[in-house]
C-alpha cells in the first residue's frame, strides 16, 4: 500500500461524503478509507458503507470492451470506432424512419456520477430526441410537482439549528438523505431542548432515538398528517400573521382542515390521539421546525398528497425561510433540482398546461417521463411509441416496477444502447454496451449538494487511470456527436485556440457565441472539445462546469462573492470555476442569508397553498379508502428497505455485505406465528405479480401486518468459477406497474400487498 491519501467522495448515497483513499502498490485497489476533514460539509463524517467502495471499483463484472449483440443473443467484442459508428447509425435510422422523438434517454447518473450525464445533453439534439427519464421519476416527482406549484424550488430542513426535527417515511440512520445524518439524529434525540419526531410503521434505528415515534399503520400517513394539521388549525395554533404576509390561496385549505375529524383520522392511522396532540404541541411551540420526507411516503398510496401536506406543516407553522426551519436550496445548477419544471395553474389552483407523454398522456414532471409509464409508451401499436433507448449509468430493468413488463418493452425496442461500468441486468438486454470508466477513474461530481445558506461543490479527481478498454462518458458522448456530423471539421478551432490562452481569453471568445442556437444546443460538447483539452490535471471531463459557473455568477453574483470568490461578470464565473478545479476536497461556492430573495421564487414573491388537485384529493380522505387492501394479501411489504449493506445496485458483489441481515425478509414474530413460518426458515412470498423464496428473520421492531425486504438485491454476480448465482430477492419481479400515484405515476414500492406461505422441508 502507498502512503498517500487521495481526496475523493463516497458514491454510495446521495450525500457523497468526502473521503480519503489509500491505494495498494498496483494503484488499482482501494485499500483504506477514512473521512476527509477538509470536506466543507461532511467534515470527516462517513457511515459504515464508505469503507467498502473497492467492491464497486473492482467488481468482477466490470466491462472492458464495447459489446455488440449477435443474432443468437450472445455478445461479441468490437472496437470503439465500430461501436460509435454503429450506435450513431442506429439512432439516425430511428430518426429518419420514425422521428428522433421516438428515442428515450434514461439515466444520466446515479448517486455519485452526474458529470457524464451533462454531456448526454448534446447527443439527444443530434438525433432530435426530446424525452428523458430516470429514477427520480419513480421517487420524487410528486414532491417536485408540489414544490413547483407551492414554493418554486426544492427544500431542505435545517437540522443543524432546528428545535423540532420531523422525519416522515424515512430512516436517515440508514438512508442518510442529509449530511452527517447519524450525528444529527443522535444529537437531536439526546438533547432535552429539542424534539425528534419520526412517523414510520417500523421502529427503525432513527425511531429508536426519537422523542416521539408515531408507529402508524402503513399507507395511512396522509390521515395521520391531516389529523396533526387539523388539530393545529382547530386549536388556532397556526401562524396566521405569517400566512397573511407570505402566502396566497390558503383560505379553502384552512376551511378543509377545520373540518377534519381528528380522532377518526388518528384511529384509522392506528395512532393514539395523545400522540397526535403531542406532535401538534411540539410543532406549535416554535417555528424552528426541520422536515424531511422520503420514499416511505413517496412510494406509497397518496404519495403526492402526502408531499403536499408535509409542505403545509412548515408553511402553516411559519417555519419557512427562517433559521432552524426549511429553506429552498441552491446549488451549482441554480437550484433547479426538484423544482417541478414548467407548468401553469388557473385561478382555482388547477394545472392547466404542462408536458405529457406521447402515447398515454401521462404527466411529465421535472422533464421526466414517469418510470411506470415507460412500458406503456413502448408496448403499443401507437405510431408515437418509443422505438429506441439510450440508457446511461442506470439499471432500469432491475430498479423499475414490474420487471417482466419492462423486459417485454426492452425486447420490443429496435435499438437499445447501454453505457455502464458493469454488465448489469439492463446491459444484458442491450444491442450495444459501451463500457464507461468508473467513478474513481475520471473527474466526477454530483449536482446533489443542496444546502443553504452555504452550499458546496465537490469535483473529485481520479484516483487511478481508466480501466483499459473503457472511456469516460464525456468522451463517449463527444464521439457520438462527431459520428452524427453535427460540426464541420475546424468549426470550433477559434474557441480551442482561445482556451489555450487561459480562462479569461476563453470567456471573451465564448460568451458572445453562447446565445448562438447551435453553440447553445451543443454547449456541453463544445466546452468539452474546446476548453477541456486546456484544463489542468487532465480535467477535460469537468469542462461543462464552466458553463454552470458562468450561469451562477450571473444569477447569484452576491452569493458567489460572499463565498469568497472574487470578480465581476465572466471573471467571477472563472474564479468560481478555478476554485472548483483547485479544491480536491470540495469548496463552498455560494453563501446566502436566511430569508433572502432566493427563498421566494414564485413570481409574486409568496408561497402558494392552493393546489386544486390536492384539495379535491384531500376531500376524499373521509372515504377511508386505502388502495389495494385485500384478504388474499393481508401483509404490506416494504420493498426496498435501506440497511447497513444495501446501496441500490451500484455494488454488485454480494461479498461486500458484512453480517447484518442484507437479504432476509423481516417480520414480527406474531405475524410469523399466524403464517406458520419459523425464524431463519425459507418461506414463499406471494404478491399479485409474482412470488419468491425468502429467508425469514424475526424482528419485533416491525409493526404487525408489515414485512420488509432490502433494496438492491436479487442481482446475479460471477462467482469466479463460471457460474452467476443470484443473491437475495429481485423485488421488481413482485411489483405491479399499475400500483402507482394517480398524478405522477410514482410506484407504491413501499406498499406491496403480499402473503407468506410455509415451504415444507
Ligand atoms: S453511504 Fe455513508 S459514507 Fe457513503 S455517502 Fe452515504 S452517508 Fe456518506
Amino acid at each position: 500500500m502507498t502512503d498517500e491519501w487521495h481526496a475523493t467522495a463516497c458514491n454510495l448515497c446521495y450525500v457523497n461524503c468526502g473521503i480519503l483513499a489509500k491505494l495498494d502498490e498496483t494503484g488499482r485497489v482501494i485499500e483504506k478509507i477514512k473521512g476527509d476533514r477538509e470536506h466543507p460539509v461532511s467534515r470527516g463524517y462517513t457511515c459504515n458503507k464508505a469503507a467498502r467502495i473497492n467492491f464497486y471499483q473492482n467488481g468482477r463484472d466490470r466491462l472492458t470492451s464495447p459489446l455488440r449483440r449477435r443474432d443468437d443473443g450472445t455478445f461479441e467484442e468490437i472496437d470503439w470506432d465500430t461501436a460509435i459508428v454503429e450506435v450513431a447509425q442506429g439512432f439516425r435510422a430511428i430518426q429518419e424512419q420514425y422521428g428522433g422523438d421516438k428515442m428515450l434517454y434514461y439515466g444520466g447518473g446515479g448517486q455519485g456520477n452526474h458529470l457524464g450525464g451533462s454531456y448526454a445533453r448534446s447527443v439527444g439534439p443530434a438525433v432530435g430526441a426530446s424525452y428523458s427519464s430516470n429514477a427520480l421519476a419513480q421517487e420524487k416527482t410528486g414532491l417536485a410537482w408540489m414544490n413547483g406549484r407551492m414554493l418554486g424550488g426544492s427544500w431542505h430542513g435545517d437540522f443543524d439549528h432546528c428545535d423540532v426535527a420531523l422525519i416522515i417515511g424515512k430512516n436517515p440512520w440508514q438512508s442518510n438523505g442529509m449530511q452527517r445524518a447519524r450525528i444529527h439524529m443522535r444529537d437531536i434525540g439526546r438533547d432535552p431542548e429539542r424534539t425528534l419526531i419520526v412517523l414510520d410503521p417500523r421502529r427503525t434505528e432513527t425511531a429508536e432515538r426519537a422523542d416521539i415515534h408515531v408507529a402508524l399503520k402503513p399507507g395511512t400517513d396522509v390521515w395521520c398528517i391531516s389529523a396533526i394539521l387539523g388539530r393545529l388549525v382547530q386549536t388556532d395554533r397556526i401562524a396566521t400573521d405569517w400566512l397573511d404576509e407570505h402566502a396566497t390561496g390558503y383560505e379553502r385549505l384552512i376551511e378543509q382542515l377545520a373540518e377534519v375529524p381528528v380522532e377518526e383520522y388518528a384511529a384509522f392511522a392506528g395512532v393514539p390521539i395523545e400522540q397526535i396532540d403531542a406532535v401538534a404541541d411540539a410543532l406549535s411551540g416554535t417555528n424552528r421546525i426541520a422536515v424531511a420526507e422520503d420514499l416511505g411516503i413517496e412510494m406509497s398510496p397518496h404519495s403526492t398528497l402526502c408531499s403536499y401536506l408535509n409542505i403545509l406543516i412548515f408553511l402553516l407553522t411559519g417555519a419557512y425561510g427562517v433559521e432552524g426551519g426549511v429553506y429552498l436550496v441552491t446549488g451549482i445548477t441554480g437550484g433547479f433540482i426538484l423544482d417541478g419544471g414548467a407548468g401553469t395553474s388557473d385561478d382555482d389552483g388547477y394545472e392547466v398546461a404542462g408536458p405529457r407523454t406521447p402515447v398515454t398522456g401521462a404527466r411529465i414532471v421535472q422533464g421526466l417521463v414517469p418510470c411506470n409509464s415507460i412500458p406503456e409508451e413502448i408496448l403499443t401499436d401507437h405510431p408515437d411509441r418509443f422505438r429506441a433507448m439510450l440508457i446511461e449509468s442506470a439499471n432500469p430493468l432491475h430498479s423499475l416496477a414490474d420487471t417482466s413488463r419492462f423486459r417485454e418493452a426492452m425486447e420490443a425496442l429496435e435499438h437499445v444502447v447501454v453505457i455502464d461500468v458493469a454488465m448489469t441486468e439492463t446491459a444484458k438486454m442491450a444491442d450495444y454496451v459501451l463500457p464507461a470508466s468508473s467513478q474513481y477513474e475520471k473527474f466526477e461530481a454530483t449536482f446533489f449538494p443542496m444546502e443553504f445558506p452555504e452550499n458546496f461543490f465537490h469535483l473529485r479527481r481520479p484516483l487511478m487511470d481508466p480501466l483499459p478498454g473503457t472511456l469516460p462518458e464525456a468522451e463517449i458522448h463527444a464521439r457520438l456527436v462527431e459520428a452524427l456530423g453535427v460540426f464541420e471539421p475546424g468549426e470550433l478551432d477559434d474557441l480551442k485556440a482561445a482556451a489555450e490562452n487561459g480562462l479569461d481569453a476563453y470567456a471573451a471568445a465564448m460568451l458572445p457565441k453562447i446565445m448562438d442556437a447551435k453553440i447553445n444546443t451543443y454547449l456541453p460538447y463544445v466546452l468539452y472539445r474546446t476548453l477541456g483539452p486546456s484544463l489542468p490535471h487532465g480535467a477535460a471531463d469537468a469542462a461543462s462546469l464552466w458553463g454552470l459557473c458562468q450561469h451562477l455568477a450571473m444569477k447569484l453574483p452576491d452569493h458567489v462573492r460572499a463565498a469568497g470568490h472574487e470578480g465581476d461578470g465572466p471573471a467571477l464565473g472563472n474564479a468560481l470555476f478555478q476554485a472548483i478545479l483547485d479544491s480536491p476536497s470540495g469548496v463552498i461556492i455560494l453563501k446566502g442569508e436566511v430569508g433572502d430573495a432566493t427563498q421566494w421564487r414564485r413570481p409574486d414573491g409568496k408561497v402558494n397553498l392552493m393546489v386544486g388537485e390536492m384539495s379535491d384529493e384531500f376531500a376524499k380522505l373521509g372515504d377511508f379508502e386505502l388502495p389495494g387492501s385485500s384478504d388474499e394479501f393481508p401483509l404490506v411489504l416494504a420493498a426496498g428497505e435501506r440497511r447497513s449493506y444495501t446501496a441500490n445496485t451500484i455494488i454488485r458483489d454480494p461479498a461486500w455485505m458484512k453480517s447484518n441481515n442484507p437479504v432476509s425478509l423481516t417480520i414480527h414474530p406474531v405475524d410469523a406465528g399466524k403464517f406458520g413460518v419459523a425464524d431463519a426458515s425459507i418461506a414463499r412470498l406471494v404478491t399479485k405479480r409474482g412470488e419468491a423464496l425468502v429467508q425469514v428473520e424475526f424482528d419485533d421492531r416491525m409493526l404487525e401486518g408489515t414485512i420488509s425486504l432490502p433494496n438492491g438485491q436479487g442481482m446475479t454476480y460471477p462467482d469466479g468459477m463460471g457460474a452467476e448465482p443470484r443473491t437475495g430477492v429481485y423485488l421488481n419481479e413482485l411489483t405491479d406497474l399499475e400500483d402507482r400515484d394517480p398524478f405522477v405515476g410514482t410506484p407504491w414500492h413501499k406498499h406491496v400487498r403480499a402473503r407468506l406461505e410455509r415451504v415444507s422441508a
